[in-house]
């Protein structure tokens, strides 16, 4: 503000052309109130008073701060911000050897040492190698360049270049160490089976730890730096209530006290498993492990119909069109559903109209649905393609195929598919996090209903697919999308067009559906 008052002064009925770049407030400015100043005519003794009163407002500005970066010997220039609060990461980066470019939604994709990290203007998380860094403060632009505070490098930048950093801010120096040990990135799955709680912390490495309680808190300590998925999460299980970072430690809230635990360690990929259970109790007079037959939970099947509205989807033979076809069988789907008195179904839309892809998997965590399918026909240049494919969500395209698959679905209207190297955006992955605590049960649903299909359809065995399908992405539920034919293979399309077949599509999918039901009763992890 202080700054655009020196150009106002200066500048005022001035050609707006100065491209301004100072990027932090000075306090001391702060006496100098805009509303004393007075100008009356432009003449010379006001050009006089607008220059002496900028010069008084500029003189006090400082250099931009500059700390330095000591790397193996070698010393490099990092523009900090903020009195060294916030530090430029293209300068820290070039000072390791790594590369970083701005992509699309203000974001800065940084390559350290094989490592892919993602920082985006004014966001208090990172992405690292595709986890989530939480930050406590949030990054800043200043003229372009993104700034970060120095926990984002001490989280990210510097544990990918395998080294161990101090940032001493009084005497502006950054000091680096080889050898510091790589940060283990962690995923975390909870399944909650046969009176168990396991819990899983998937590692990019080694996983190695101690673990401790105290009462209701399991404190699982780890021997290296660990990036965390997330900071806090809750969730809706019988015995594990919470799950907490901090620094290098998992603190798992627990819903009884002295819950026993049995943690070990599996190797390819690096896990440490949490098997947690109410210890068993010696005598008769255990307290009654449930109340006496409470009315059975109404379970929610929230089905999507894809595509809408101006957004045709796929177009057949004959002016078939995705979007009736998809809002058909997800009808067809709900009445087969709702057989049974215990399954409530939901559709994401129930008219020709359009819904956005973030909206449809907000429909169902706002429903608290157990389920999540998308409804979509399949379609593919090649006029022989034929089938069913049944997909759940990962980051990465399981083949190219269902990355084109994936492509089509995710950007049917607009002209811009995101690139295939430009890797996915922030949020993708951030919102990434939701889905992947049920990928294991989005795989075994993907799988049932694949199954259903393929003798439905003739068509041998034909795999579950794995692609970053956007509609999928923010569920907190298990989660599919279902391809159930190719629309743009003749056959295909004359067979969707008839009712009869739809209805045996639905039906397909709808036994594939209960079966899963029956076997995840309800309060087995869903919805956290
Ligand atoms: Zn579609």
């Amino acid at each position: 503000l202080l700054f655009a008052t020196t150009i106002f002064i200066l500048f005022y009925e001035a050609d707006e052309t100065s491209a301004c770049d100072v990027p932090i407030e000075h306090p001391r400015r702060n006496r100098f109130a805009p509303s004393k100043i007075e100008f009356d005519s432009s003449t010379g003794l006001e050009w006089t008073v607008r220059l002496f009163l900028a010069l008084i407002l500029a003189l006090p500005a400082p250099n931009p701060t500059t700390v330095t970066l000591l790397v193996g010997g070698k010393t490099f220039n990092v523009s900090a911000a903020e009195a060294g609060a916030l530090l430029s990461i293209p300068d820290v980066v070039t000072g390791l050897g790594g590369n970083s470019r701005p992509q699309a939604g203000a974001s800065l994709a940084i390559e350290v040492a094989g490592h892919r990290i993602v920082a985006a203007d004014g966001v208090a998380t990172a992405a690292f190698d595709n986890r989530v860094v939480n930050l406590s403060h949030p990054t800043r632009s200043f003229s372009g360049t993104l700034y970060a505070p120095w926990e984002f490098f001490e989280k990210t930048i510097f544990p990918a270049a395998g080294l161990s950093a101090e940032y001493e801010r009084s005497s502006a120096k950054i000091r680096t160490h080889a050898g510091g040990s790589a940060a283990v990135a962690l995923e975390v799955s909870l399944v909650h089976l046969d009176q168990m709680t396991q819990v899983v912390f998937r590692g990019s490495g080694p996983v190695a730890s101690d673990t401790s309680s105290d009462r209701d808190q399991l404190t699982v300590a780890f021997k290296s730096p660990v990036v965390a998925p997330f900071l806090d999460k809750s969730f809706d299980d019988p015995l594990v209530s919470r799950i907490h970072f901090s620094e290098n430690s998992a603190v798992l809230s627990l819903r009884a006290p002295d819950l026993a635990v049995n943690a070990y360690t599996l190797k390819a990929p690096d896990r440490l498993v949490l098997e947690i259970v109410r210890p068993a109790s010696p005598g008769a007079a255990a307290p009654a492990p449930a109340a006496p037959s409470a009315p059975p939970a109404l379970r929610t099947v929230v089905i999507d119909p894809g595509h809408g509205g101006e957004e045709t989807g796929a177009v057949g033979p004959a002016n078939i069109v995705e979007k009736d076809v998809t809002l058909d069988i997800a009808r067809r789907l709900a009445g087969v559903l709702s057989r049974d008195a215990a399954v409530r179904t939901v559709l994401t839309r129930n008219t020709d109209t359009l819904t956005a892809l973030d909206e449809r998997a907000a429909v169902a965590n706002h429903e608290k649905a157990a389920l999540f399918i998308s409804i979509h026909a399949n379609s593919s240049r090649a006029a022989g393609a034929h089938g069913s494919e049944t997909y759940y969500l990962s980051l990465a395209a399981s083949d190219k195929l269902s990355e084109a698959v994936a492509r089509e679905e995710n950007a049917p209207a607009g002209p811009a598919p995101p690139s295939p190297d430009s890797g996915p955006a922030l949020d993708f992955i951030l919102w990434d996090m939701a889905q992947s605590a049920h990928l294991k049960e989005s795989a075994v649903l993907a799988e049932a209903i694949q199954n259903e299909l393929n003798a439905l359809l003739n068509t041998g065995n034909r795999g579950i697919k794995q692609a970053p399908f956007r509609v999928l992405v923010g569920a907190t539920m298990p989660a599919v999308l279902v391809e159930t034919a190719f629309i743009s293979n003749p056959e295909e399309a004359r067979q969707l067009t008839n009712p009869e077949f739809r209805q045996s599509v639905a039906e397909a999918i709808g036994r594939a559906v209960a079966a899963y039901l029956r076997q995840h009763p309800p309060g087995a992890s869903e919805n956290p």
